[in-house]
Order: structure tokens, then C-alpha cells, then sequence
């Protein structure tokens, strides 16, 4: 017997039971990334839990039941800016031969920092210059519908020629006006229109179309990739709940004026913060993925991928969250403590029922861990394991990512404490004090037992404190 999924649906506002359509082949598309720089730790947010869902469906379905498909957005104005740059500071190439240069290389990064939190690759990973075709099809058909129109080199969307527009969201149309940023321009019907197709200058990439030569708007991208790489009726479609409006109101628009079901399940995850405002680009407030794993942020450490996983893991999707150097820590020195205990030890052949009970509900990856904490607790090391592994979370690479580092604290210590020894029988009390303050403050608790001391490292451990005692 299967377990039961539930999920919540952003569309209906409630937790539902899931059905694929057809359960030798569950489909979820999730929006990816647009590909100009790399990726900051708010935009691994997505990719961490909806990879902990396609773990889950491969569990329940089979591995080979799953279709998930996250595209790559490699038509950007920003990507455009970056070759431009580059051709005038010299750099060989046409601009067609440096955008793709910039997007490769951006897709290269991309892929070696969401490998280092543990993320599957998806089944597809479809680049938006690849599917210019049929976003052009899809264009044309939807004017041949009236569901839209062609404008001074544009095609534009007739909003109001889709009653339901707005129904993901729950709002009406006039409310979205009010509230967002419409475009108002000449070539409009209405300034709620959106672009579905652009006209190009000569110095920018282009595509020949019937509005001439041009670039697809970015909404079509999703729904044309979609369609063709998971057909007219789909399971789960994915993304940040900042793309709700205007990104999937716009995409399904699209896709149902097209004549196709589109998903049946919308997901959302809330966004990560910085006090309080979400983490992006534009606010400036960010540090990347690779900042985080090459110790390059604010904390001053490496966080291993894991702990950066775990971390995420913590919170619960539909929560907002924020990263701190607290939660961090204290995500190390746990999976540090588990690593030890089952070290040697064989995964549980079985999955623990009340893992797979949790994930299945709304992905409930907090409670999860919770329950990760009682399989320790109780010692069953085996189905801590197991279930370690259906979350993506890999002890092994713990050890080798940030193993060598464990090893120089580990011998660090050793040589402060022989040092306090040796201290005590010169009878220099000052330094052996200060040695034992110091290794209180930096986080390493010391216990003296008749064989020696033994140690072991706080949640708050600061290797920069125990380093300023040498
Ligand atoms: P973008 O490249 O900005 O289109 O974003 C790629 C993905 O990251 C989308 O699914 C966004 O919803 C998501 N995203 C962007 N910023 C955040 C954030 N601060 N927290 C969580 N997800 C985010
Ligand atoms: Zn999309």
C-alpha cells in the first residue's frame, strides 16, 4: 500500500490528497532560474524542497515514475548586458558565441553549488533558447483563439479575454492592477496586458517570427516547455510564492487558453529573509550559495552543503524563514553527532513508517527532523539512516567536505590540551586558566576523567576562538 501524499494547494487554498493522473509517470515542472550570475541562498530554497519532494514521489512511485522538469531562463536582459560588456572590453566571439559563454558558464556554477546541498538532478533541464519554436506555435494559436494580438512588433495577452484570471491568487483583476506595477504603453489594449512576444534591436539576440524578428517575454517560456516536455495535463507545478503574481497567473492564462489542463497541484514556498524582507538581488541583501560552502559570508566558515540543506530543512515551506549563523551551527554540530554515531553502521533496510507518514504530509521536513532526533535518541541508528538518506541528506559527505577541517579542529584541540598539561605540571596557572576560559568561550567542552580529558564541541563552537588560543 502506498502511503498517502497530502499537499497543499495554492490554487484551492487547501491540503489535498494527491492523485497523479497517471502513476506510472508523476509530472511536476518547477520554475528555474534565470541564468545571468550565481545563484543566492534564496533561490536554493526552491530547489532544496521541491528536490526533498521529487525524493519523496521517486520513494512512493518508483524512481522511475517521475518525471521533474526545471528549466533554465537563458534569454535575459541581464545575460544580454554581461556579453555586451564583454565583446566591448575585446573578448573574441559573436554576442550569440558570449551569451552562451555567460549562461554556460552560469548553468556550470549553478549546477556544482545545488550538487553541494545534496539536490538531484532533475529528469529535464530545458534551456528557454531550445524551445523558441513552440513558444512561437503557442503564440499564434492563442491569437488565432483571440485570447491575444499583435502590436508594433509585440504579441500581446488579452487578459480580459480569460474570465479566471487571477483564480490562483484569489483576486480579481481590477484588484491586481491597483496593487501591481502594469506597464502602461501605446501598442496596450489594456495596461494589464502582458508581452508574450518582444521585437529585438539589432544588436540584441533574436528569433524570425511573425511580429518579426524578436525574443519570447519570459511567461510564455514556462507554459511552452511545460506542454512539450509534460504534456496538456500535468501533476505539480512548483515555484516561489514571489512567482504567483504575475509569473503562474500568466502561465496559466496562457497554457488553458491554449486549450490544455495545465497542473492540477500548485506549490509555493515562502521566501527566505534577511530581517524580514525577502533575500534578493535587487535589495542587495544576499550572499550566494558558494559564499556560504567557501566560508566567504558573514559568519566567516565554510558551511558544508548538508548543514546548509538541513538548515532549510528545518522550516517548514510554507513558513518564512531566516539564516543565521546560530541555526548553522547548531545544524553541524548535530549532523557532526550523528555522523559519529553511525559511523559503521548499515542503513535500515525499511524506511521508519512515521518518517514517510511526516514528508507525505504537506512535506513536513520540520517534523521530520524532529523525528530524525528521536531515532537517535532511541538509538536506531540503522533507520536514522535510512531516513537520512530519503531526506538527501549524505553523512558520508560531511565528512569528506568539511572532514579534513574536522580533523585539523580535532588536532588542534589535542595539542591546546597536552599544552594545558604540560602548563599545570609547570605549575604556569595563568596559561592553563586561560586555556580552560578559552576552550569554555570557543565552545569545546572539556570533561577530566582518571584516563585524561575528553572533549567535545558545543552547538555554539567558534573555530576562531579556539584558533586565538594557540
Ligand atoms: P529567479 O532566478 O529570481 O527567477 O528565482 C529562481 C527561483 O528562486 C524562483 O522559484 C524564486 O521564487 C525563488 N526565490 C527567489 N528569491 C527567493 C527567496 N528569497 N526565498 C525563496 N525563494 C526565492
Ligand atoms: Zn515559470
Amino acid at each position: 500500500m502506498r502511503p498517502e501524499i497530502t499537499l497543499h494547494n495554492t490554487a484551492t487554498r487547501q491540503k489535498e490528497r494527491f492523485d497523479p493522473i497517471d502513476p506510472q509517470n508523476v509530472r511536476m515542472y518547477v520554475c528555474g532560474p534565470t541564468v545571468y550570475d550565481r545563484a543566492h541562498i534564496g533561490n536554493a530554497r526552491p530547489v532544496i524542497v521541491f528536490d526533498t519532494l521529487f525524493r519523496l514521489l521517486r520513494h512512493v512511485y518508483g524512481p522511475d515514475h517521475v518525471t521533474y522538469v526545471r528549466n533554465f531562463t537563458d534569454i535575459d536582459d541581464k545575460i544580454n548586458a554581461t556579453a555586451l560588456s564583454r565583446k566591448e572590453a575585446g573578448a573574441a566571439g559573436t554576442l550569440e558565441d558570449l551569451i552562451r559563454e555567460r549562461t554556460d558558464e552560469t548553468i556550470d556554477w549553478y549546477h556544482a553549488d545545488m550538487d553541494a546541498l545534496g539536490t538531484l538532478r532533475p529528469s529535464s533541464e530545458p534551456r528557454a533558447t531550445e524551445f523558441v519554436g513552440q513558444m512561437i506555435a503557442m503564440i499564434e494559436d492563442l491569437i488565432a483563439k483571440g485570447h491575444a494580438y499583435a502590436a508594433e512588433g509585440h504579441a500581446l495577452f488579452r487578459v480580459r479575454s480569460y474570465t479566471e484570471y487571477g483564480a490562483l491568487s484569489g483576486r480579481s483583476v481590477d484588484d491586481m492592477i491597483a496593487g501591481a506595477r502594469v506597464e502602461v504603453a501605446p501598442f496596450k489594449e489594456d495596461p494589464m496586458d502582458f508581452v508574450l512576444w518582444k521585437p529585438s534591436t539589432d544588436d540584441l539576440p533574436g528569433w524570425e517570427s511573425p511580429w518579426g524578428r524578436g525574443r519570447p517575454g519570459w511567461h510564455i517560456e514556462c507554459s511552452a516547455m511545460a506542454h512539450e516536455l509534460l504534456g496538456e495535463r500535468f501533476d505539480i507545478h512548483g515555484g516561489g510564492n514571489d512567482l504567483q503574481f504575475p509569473h503562474h497567473e500568466n502561465e496559466i492564462a496562457q497554457s488553458k487558453c491554449s486549450g490544455h489542463g495545465f497542473a492540477n497541484v500548485w506549490l509555493h514556498n515562502e521566501m527566505l529573509q534577511v530581517e524580514g524582507k525577502k533575500m534578493s538581488k535587487s535589495l542587495g541583501n544576499f550572499f550566494t550559495v558558494r559564499d556560504l560552502l567557501d566560508g566567504n559570508w558573514s559568519g566567516g566558515w565554510k558551511v558544508p552543503g548538508e548543514v546548509i540543506r538541513f538548515v532549510f530543512l528545518s522550516t517548514h515551506y510554507r513558513k518564512p524563514m531566516d539564516w543565521t549563523d546560530a541555526k548553522a551551527r547548531e545544524a553541524e554540530a548535530t549532523l557532526r553527532k550523528w555522523a559519529k554515531a553511525v559511523e559503521g553502521v548499515e542503513p535500515s533496510g525499511e524506511t521508519d513508517p512515521q518518517i514517510l507518514e511526516t514528508l507525505a504530509d504537506d512535506l513536513n521536513t520540520a517534523g521530520a527532523i524532529a523525528r530524525l532526533h528521536t531515532l537517535f535518541a532511541e538509538g536506531n541508528y540503522p533507520h536514522l539512516l535510512s531516513a537520512l538518506t530519503l531526506m538527501g541528506i549524505n553523512l558520508n559527505a560531511l565528512e569528506t567536505g568539511a572532514g579534513a577541517r574536522r580533523d585539523e579542529v580535532a588536532t588542534m584541540i589535542e595539542a591546546l590540551l597536552e599544552e594545558r598539561t604540560l602548563a599545570r605540571q609547570a605549575k604556569n596557572f595563568a596559561r592553563a586558566d586561560a586555556l580552560r576560559d578559552g576552550f569554555a568561550a570557543a565552545g569545546v567542552v572539556v570533561k577530566d576523567t582518571g584516563e585524561g580529558a575528553e572533549w567535545e564541541l558545543a552547538p555554539d563552537f567558534d573555530p576562531a576562538k579556539l584558533e586565538a588560543l594557540k
